[in-house]
């Protein structure tokens, strides 16, 4: 059994645990532990883009947009922080090598569903590989992170009701990685869903560990629903048709090929207004129709079309099939807004926390954001802990098997509006 040490262990490699680990000064030890490789995040797969305030008359109107979003179930205190601190986060971003789309030097802002104006920044519909990919190369270049891949969280490391680091396994191999402080970034619970369009790796590991150590939760059962993933006859992750595809002019339509609902409703009116249809008309899916955007689709869409005609659909001719599905888990582990979890020593950061800041429906882009905002408070929160050292000796390690897990996490959500539905879950 190895025993490593560090001041900072990191959980996850997605844009939380990376911006964390980049936000901690250079004189920091850091150990960021992700279950595959460093690309294989939920970050990775994110199209639409990041919010930002757009100009200085947008705080209220930014606020206002998420809170009514969110059903006014959201944590004020931590919405006014994400607004306030988003134009420093965009900077932050730029400043680690991302390029965000624009025009004649200014930004290009898109919009996408329960947003009053155009306030998203993005690169193309690429922008979480845009964003990954340039926090990769930053965090390969940092001497003081040590980078640990396909290693596995499996328990953490807990004496006296404090937390000191986790218990990973690699190769079939234990490792006590002990830090100062230990910072949960593994990502919500989509991949113990079979409708889903996250990655199937990233399901709950963090959320179903703080219920085991009686870490205390946060609005479980708030799942978001995306309306428009790409359905196909498979048992795969999810294809996902960006919300700015509707921004910028595609339209929905039932059976009969009429349009039923305001494409840019807040996800879950429009979900649900799907789900009805699919149920009245007995079908399996509904449509996208995409030949009304006035940009061109193969430029402003390169990926979706890309993929579009993998499967022979032509987005310029053809309506597209698509079904909801689960997509962003807005509750999590509970956190202050510096992170601070129910139990000392452990925070916890991006899509496994749950500050509030989403209530019972995230506004669409802000997860990216939310991540930046938070994991950099984060960092200038953790880099001045000290604790005692420990003795390995001192920890009881129960290996959590998957199953277990997903039957933890199940019980978590059961008041789950949408897991009721027979579609997302048993296809
Ligand atoms: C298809 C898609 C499109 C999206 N588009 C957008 C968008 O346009 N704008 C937006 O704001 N948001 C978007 N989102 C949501 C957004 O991408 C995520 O919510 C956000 O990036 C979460 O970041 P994260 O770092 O918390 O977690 P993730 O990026 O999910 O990363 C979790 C990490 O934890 C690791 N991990 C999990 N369990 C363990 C374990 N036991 N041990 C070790 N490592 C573990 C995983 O391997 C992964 O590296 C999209 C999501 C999806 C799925």
């Amino acid at each position: 059994m190895e025993n490593i040490k560090a001041n900072t262990v990191i959980v996850g490699s997605g844009v939380a645990g990376l911006i964390c680990a980049l936000t901690l000064p250079s004189s920091m030890k850091v150990i960021l532990l992700t279950k595959q490789k460093l690309e294989d995040s939920n970050s990775y797969l994110a199209q639409g883009g990041i919010a930002v305030k757009n100009g200085f008359g947008d705080k209220d109107s930014f606020i206002s947009d998420t809170l009514k979003a969110g059903h006014y179930k959201n944590n004020f205190k931590a919405v006014e922080t994400l607004v306030e601190e988003s134009p420093k986060a965009i900077k932050s971003l730029e400043e680690l090598g991302v390029k965000f789309e624009s025009e004649e030097g200014d930004y290009s802002y898109t919009r996408e569903g329960g947003h009053s104006k155009n306030r998203i920044l993005y690169c193309g519909d690429f922008t979480g590989k845009a964003i990954m990919n340039a926090l990769i190369a930053q965090v390969k270049e940092r001497k003081n992170i040590r980078i640990l891949e396909d290693c596995t969280m499996e328990d953490l490391l807990v004496k006296n009701g404090v937390c000191y680091g986790v218990y990973g396994v690699a190769n079939n191999k234990g490792l006590f990685i002990n830090g100062k402080s230990t910072v949960i970034a593994s990502g919500g619970i989509g991949g113990i869903y079979n409708n889903t369009t996250n990655y199937k790796h990233i399901q709950g590991d963090g959320v179903a560990l703080a219920l085991k150590h009686n870490i205390k939760l946060k609005d479980l059962s708030y799942i978001q629903i995306h309306p428009t993933a790409l359905y196909e006859n498979t048992r795969k992750r999810r294809f996902l048709i960006s919300e700015s595809v509707r921004g910028e002019g595609a339209i929905l339509l039932n059976k009969n090929k009429d349009r039923f609902i305001d494409e840019l409703k807040p996800r879950d009116i429009v979900s649900k207004a799907i789900i009805r249809e699919m149920e009245k008309d007995k079908v399996e899916f509904q449509w996208l129709r995409m030949n009304l955007i006035e940009k061109d689709i193969r430029t402003r869409f390169p990926k979706i079309y890309e993929y579009l005609r993998k499967i022979g659909l032509n987005p310029y001719i053809d309506d597209i099939p698509i079904v909801p599905a689960q997509h962003y888990t807005m509750g999590g582990i509970e956190v202050n807004l510096n992170g601070e979890t129910s139990m000392p020593g452990l925070f916890a950061i991006g899509e496994a926390s749950c500050t509030g800041v989403h209530g019972k429906n995230r506004l669409a882009s802000n997860s990216l954001l939310e991540s930046v905002v938070f994991s950099k408070k984060t960092a200038d929160f953790i880099k001045n802990i000290t604790k005692e050292e420990v003795n390995i000796n001192d920890f009881q390690i129960g290996v959590s098997n998957l199953e277990k897990k997903k039957d933890i996490i199940k019980e978590g959500i059961k008041n789950d509006e949408f897991t009721k539905i027979k579609l997302l879950n048993n296809r």
